[in-house]
């Protein structure tokens, strides 16, 4: 770093506006348990914002928003948007479906717009690192309406689909470049290094941290992290921030706010979560139960997700399931890219409206008229329930979620017991089955007792 000509940015542009400047710190803080509960650590954040005047957004962007029906913003937003737009790095913490994309794109795109524009064989100014292509994609997607207003560029690159593609996008220029670790190493390396290059990076993001570590791209984040200047802004969003990931985030961002919504990990209370105790055998016969029941409630055009743990648990639920009418397609790390982006498309648009997945391959999914998740096969960490169950009750809509556990699948329960407990004041939980009994079901009074 000591032998490059890096040139100077502006990071802060946040003004407070007059609105906020008179609120007093009780009614801040009351502010801040209004909204879900945010909480701070980290030393002068901004107030949180109420309306999207209040954020100083580039020219254009307050239209796209009124397009998107995006009314205000949400929690995450309203507190992390201030405190990134005044040049800080952020840790933000909340909930799957909480608005996380949105809290770091509109900063970024004031920080761009404030830079000279590119030239040609320059580099971008923003990365988005984030675990999967799916993830990626819906970034990407999310981008779109944006860019055009703004006269920004934004590529999208992951494994598993053709590099050169994603060299040629590069090559024509892009502000923005929105990619997992393993595939912008790859772009970095090629062509020794003419493809693109880390000099006019000034903002990053390392979005779905929790998944990012989980799935061991610890090594190339940091490859890429250490490459870029030091004095970047640097932003982390997930929807946990589990202890091990403290030690990486004090490497990789500086001074950090760090904010929380609503507890460490929680389900959305608009999901219903309902647990099942039951033995293997007596599975599918109940799946057609809801399933049915479901139909019959909902319109044809609700999507239902189900979990399985494996490849062959998935094909082989699929066969069932086909077998007794049901137009279904399996999602899993066992298919192709082109396989899985198409059904994960015929998912979307209804053409199939129940999947059959495993927990990494439907990670980050994002579909409106998904209305039920069935845990077919119980998770086994609470973060795993948290993100499956999460698939569901997406931007205030309603959801269901069912979960089977079989009764030698106590050691689970906990964890379950846990995540439900942290919706157990908006009485949304409710647990039904037998077979629930001996030390399990004790030691699940005695936790509900200590929420109450
Ligand atoms: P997260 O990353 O926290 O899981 P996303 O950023 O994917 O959540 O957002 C979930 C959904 O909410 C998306 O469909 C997004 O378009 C929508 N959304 C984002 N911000 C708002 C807002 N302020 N109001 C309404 N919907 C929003
Ligand atoms: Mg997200």
């Amino acid at each position: 770093h000591s032998k490059m000509n890096y040139e100077t940015f502006r990071k802060d542009f946040y003004i407070e506006p007059a609105e906020l400047r008179d609120m007093t710190n009780d009614q801040v803080d009351l502010l801040r348990v209004e909204l879900d509960g945010i909480k701070i650590r980290g030393v002068d954040c901004p107030k949180p914002i109420q309306k999207w005047t209040h954020c100083g957004l580039p020219v254009g962007c307050l239209e796209i928003i009124r397009k998107l029906k995006f009314d205000k913003p949400t929690s995450i937003q309203a507190q992390a948007i201030p405190a990134i737009m005044h040049g800080r790095d952020v840790i933000g913490v909340a909930k799957t479906g909480s608005g996380k994309t949105i809290a770091f794109l509109l900063p970024m795109f004031r920080h761009i717009k404030d830079q000279r524009p590119l030239e040609m064989g320059e580099g971008p100014m923003a990365i988005i690192m984030t675990p999967t292509r799916e993830l990626a994609t819906q970034i990407h997607r999310e981008c779109k309406p944006f860019l055009k207003v703004l006269g920004l560029r934004a590529v999208c690159a992951y494994g598993g689909s053709p590099i050169k593609d994603q060299i040629a996008d590069l090559k024509r220029g892009a502000e923005i470049i929105v990619c997992t670790p393993g595939r912008m190493i790859d772009l970095l390396c090629a062509n020794s290094g003419r493809v693109t290059n880390l000099a006019r990076v000034t903002y990053m993001v390392l979005d779905e941290a929790d998944r990012m570590f989980d799935m061991g791209f610890e090594p190339q984040v940091m490859k890429i992290v250490n490459n870029v200047r030091p004095n970047r802004q640097t932003v982390l969003f997930s929807a946990t921030f589990p202890r091990q990931m403290e030690a990486l985030a004090r490497k990789v961002l500086k001074k950090p706010l760090e904010i929380t919504v609503g507890g460490r990990s929680v389900v959305c209370s608009d999901v219903e979560q309902i647990v099942e105790v039951r033995e293997d055998a007596t599975k599918f016969m109940r799946l057609l139960e809801i399933l049915g029941q479901f139909y019959n409630d909902e319109d044809d055009d609700a999507r239902v997700l189900i979990f399985v743990d494996r490849q062959e648990a998935a094909d082989n639920l699929l066969r069932d399931l086909i077998r007794k009418g049901y137009v279904c397609q399996s999602l899993h790390g066992g298919k192709d890219q082109v396989d899985r982006d198409s059904t994960i498309a015929d998912f979307k648009s209804g053409a199939t409206n129940i999947l059959i997945a495993t927990s990494v391959a439907a990670r980050g999914l994002d579909v409106k008229q998904l209305k039920l998740v069935v845990n077919y096969e119980c998770p086994n960490h609470m973060e795993d329930y948290v993100h499956r169950v999460g698939r569901t009750g997406r931007a205030g809509n309603k959801g269901t979620a069912y979960t089977f556990i079989t009764p030698t699948q106590e050691r689970y329960a906990m964890d379950i017991c846990k995540a439900l407990k942290l919706v157990v004041k908006s009485g949304q939980e409710r647990f039904a089955g037998s077979g629930f009994g001996g030390k399990g079901l004790e030691r699940f009074d005695k936790d509900r007792d200590m929420v109450k």
